[in-house]
C-alpha cells in the first residue's frame, strides 16, 4: 500500500483514517466512511483501484466534480479513466461502452446510470468496488437530497452486489443510517472520523447594519490573504457583492442561475488562481479540490449546520492556517426564515402542480428541489387518488420537512448568538468533540484581527487597519 501511495500519488504517509478504510475496502468489506472535507476521501478508492482486479465504479453527484477528479487522475498519468455523463456524445458513449472493461476507474452520474444500455454493459464487466461519493445526497434528511441516488441500492444489486464504499463529509447519525439502508449494505463497517478541521479558525463578526456588513466585507477581503470564498444566500447577492468587490480585486460570482459553461469557466479561473475571490451561493464548491483557499466568509447565516460546515471546510485543504468568518447583523434571522418559507410550496401550489403533472405538462410552477421531493413522494402514493387527497398528504410531508428545517435553522441562530465555543457547539450537532483549543474561535479568544494567518502575512499593516477599524466603527476591537 505504501509503495503505491508513494509511486502513484507521491505521498509518504496516509492521512487519518485512510489506511483503515483502504484495508477494509481491500478485504471486500462494505464501508461507510465519514472524513472531513479535504480529508482525502478520493484516495480511499483510488488506491484500491491499483490493487483490485476489475474496475472501480464511482457515482458522483456533480458533473463538474467528476471532470475535476478525472482530470486529476489523468494528470497523475492514469489513462484508464472515463467519465460517463450527459456531455458524452452518442458515438463517444458507444465507444466507451464497447471498451468498458478496459477502464480502471469509471465515473458516472446517477442520471446516466438510469440508462438500461449502460447498466447492461456494467453487468458484463467485473466491478471490484462500487463507490458512492457525497453519499449524504441519498438521504432525504440530508441537506442535498437527490432522488436519483435512491436507485443506487437496486443498481448495486443488479451488478451482483459488489463491495461498496460510501463517502461523505457531513452526515448526522440519521443520515448515515439512511445511507446504509438505501444502499442495502449488510455487515457494513462504519468509519466515522473527527470532522474537526483544526487549521481553520472560526469567527463570528457582529455588525449593526447591512451597510456596516458590506464595509466590513470590503475591509476583510482587503486584509485577508487570498484566494477566498464569500458565500451569500441568493443569486442577486452574489452578483451585487461581486460588483462591490470588483474595484479592488479579481472577483467573479457563481450561482445556479448561470449556464453550465459559464459556471465551469468561473470555477476553472478560481481553481487556477486567476481569481482572488468568488462570491457565490451554495451552488459553488462541492468536491472542488482547491487546496489554498485561505478564507471563507459567510455574508449570510446559512440555514443548516451541515451546509455551513461543508462550506467552511473548503478553506485550508492544504492543511495551512485559514479562517472562516461569519458576518452577522441583527435581523439576519429574517433571511433564513424567508429562505425556508420559499423552499416549501403552499397547498394551492401543490394542487396546481398535481394538475399540471396529470396533464403531462412540464411546467409545474415548483422549484427543482420541490419538484424532486414531490415526485419522489408521489411514487410511494396511490396515484389514482383524488388530487386533493394526494395534495393533503404531500402537504403534510412538506410540513414535516419544514419542521426539520426549522429545527436546523434554530440551531444555527442559537449558535451564532451563543457565547460558548463555536467549534464545540457546532460539532455537537454531529455528536462530535472538537480536537483543538488553540486559535479555535472568537469565543475562545481568537480574533479576526489578531489571527495568526493575517498577522504572518500582513504584519506591516496590522496596526494601521486595526486602528482604522476602531475609529471607523467607533467600537473597541481586539481587546475583548
Ligand atoms: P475529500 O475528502 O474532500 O474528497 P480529496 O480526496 O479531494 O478530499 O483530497 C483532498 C486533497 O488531499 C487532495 O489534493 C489530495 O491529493 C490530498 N491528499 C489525499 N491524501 C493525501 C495523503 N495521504 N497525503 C497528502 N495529501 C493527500
Ligand atoms: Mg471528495
Amino acid at each position: 500500500m505504501l509503495d503505491i501511495l508513494k509511486e502513484r500519488f507521491g505521498y509518504d504517509s496516509f492521512r487519518i483514517g485512510q489506511r483503515e478504510i483502504i484495508e477494509d475496502v481491500l478485504n471486500g468489506q462494505n464501508c461507510v466512511a465519514m472524513l472531513p472535507t479535504g480529508g482525502g476521501k478520493s484516495l480511499c478508492y483510488q488506491l484500491p483501484g491499483y490493487m483490485l482486479d476489475g474496475s472501480v465504479l464511482i457515482i458522483s453527484p456533480l458533473v463538474s466534480l467528476m471532470e475535476d477528479q478525472v482530470q486529476q487522475l489523468r494528470n497523475r498519468g492514469e489513462k484508464r479513466v472515463v467519465a460517463l455523463n450527459r456531455f458524452l456524445s452518442y458515438r463517444e458513449k458507444k465507444d466507451v461502452l464497447r471498451e468498458l472493461a478496459s477502464y480502471r476507474f469509471i465515473y458516472a452520474s446517477p442520471e446516466v446510470l438510469q440508462s438500461p444500455l449502460l447498466i447492461e454493459a456494467l453487468t458484463r464487466i467485473n466491478i471490484s468496488l462500487f463507490v458512492v461519493d457525497e453519499a449524504h445526497c441519498i438521504s432525504q434528511w440530508g441537506h442535498d437530497f437527490r432522488p436519483d441516488f435512491l436507485k443506487l441500492g437496486l443498481l448495486r444489486e443488479t451488478l451482483g452486489n459488489p463491495p461498496c464504499l460510501a463517502l461523505t463529509a457531513t452526515a448526522t447519525r440519521q443520515v448515515i443510517d439512511d445511507i446504509v439502508t438505501t444502499l442495502r449494505l449488510d455487515h457494513v463497517k462504519q468509519h466515522v472520523y473527527p470532522l474537526d478541521r483544526t487549521n481553520i479558525c472560526l469567527c463570528v463578526q457582529y455588525v449593526r447594519t447591512l451597510e456596516e456588513k458590506i464595509t466590513m466585507l470590503k475591509h476583510l477581503v482587503a486584509i485577508l490573504p487570498k484566494p477566498g470564498i464569500v458565500y451569500v444566500a441568493s443569486r442577486q447577492w452574489a452578483e451585487t457583492l461581486s460588483e462591490v468587490l470588483r474595484e479592488d480585486h479579481r472577483v467573479s460570482y457563481y450561482h445556479g442561475g448561470m449556464d453550465g459553461e459559464q459556471r465551469l469557466l468561473i470555477q476553472q479561473q478560481f481553481v487556477y488562481d486567476q481569481l482572488d475571490v468568488i462570491c457565490c451561493t451554495n451552488a459553488f464548491g462541492m468536491g472542488i479540490d482547491k487546496p489554498n483557499v485561505r478564507f471563507v466568509i459567510h455574508f449570510h447565516l446559512p440555514t443548516q449546520p451541515e451546509a455551513y460546515w461543508q462550506e467552511v471546510g473548503r478553506a485550508g485543504r492544504d492543511g495551512n492556517e485559514s479562517i472562516a468568518i461569519l458576518l452577522y447583523a441583527p435581523g439576519d434571522e429574517q433571511v433564513g426564515q424567508t429562505i425556508i418559507d420559499m423552499e416549501f410550496p403552499t397547498m394551492e401550489q401543490i394542487v396546481y402542480a398535481l394538475h399540471a403533472l396529470r396533464h403531462g405538462q412540464k411546467e409545474t410552477g415548483l422549484t427543482d428541489v420541490q419538484q424532486r421531493l414531490l415526485l419522489y413522494w408521489l411514487e410511494q402514493m396511490d396515484k389514482q387518488e383524488h388530487i386533493h387527497t394526494l395534495a393533503k398528504q404531500l402537504y403534510a410531508r412538506m410540513e414535516q420537512r419544514k419542521k426539520e428545517k426549522l429545527t436546523k435553522w434554530i440551531f444555527m441562530q442559537r449558535w451564532v448568538t451563543g457565547h460558548t465555543c463555536r467549534r464545540r457547539s457546532l460539532l455537537s450537532y454531529f455528536e462530535q468533540q472538537p480536537l483543538k483549543n488553540e486559535r479555535c474561535c472568537d469565543q475562545c479568544g481568537a480574533h479576526i484581527h489578531t489571527d495568526a494567518t493575517i498577522e504572518r502575512i500582513q504584519q506591516i499593516q496590522l496596526r494601521s487597519w486595526h486602528e482604522e477599524l476602531c475609529s471607523m466603527f467607533a467600537i473597541k476591537v481586539g481587546n475583548k
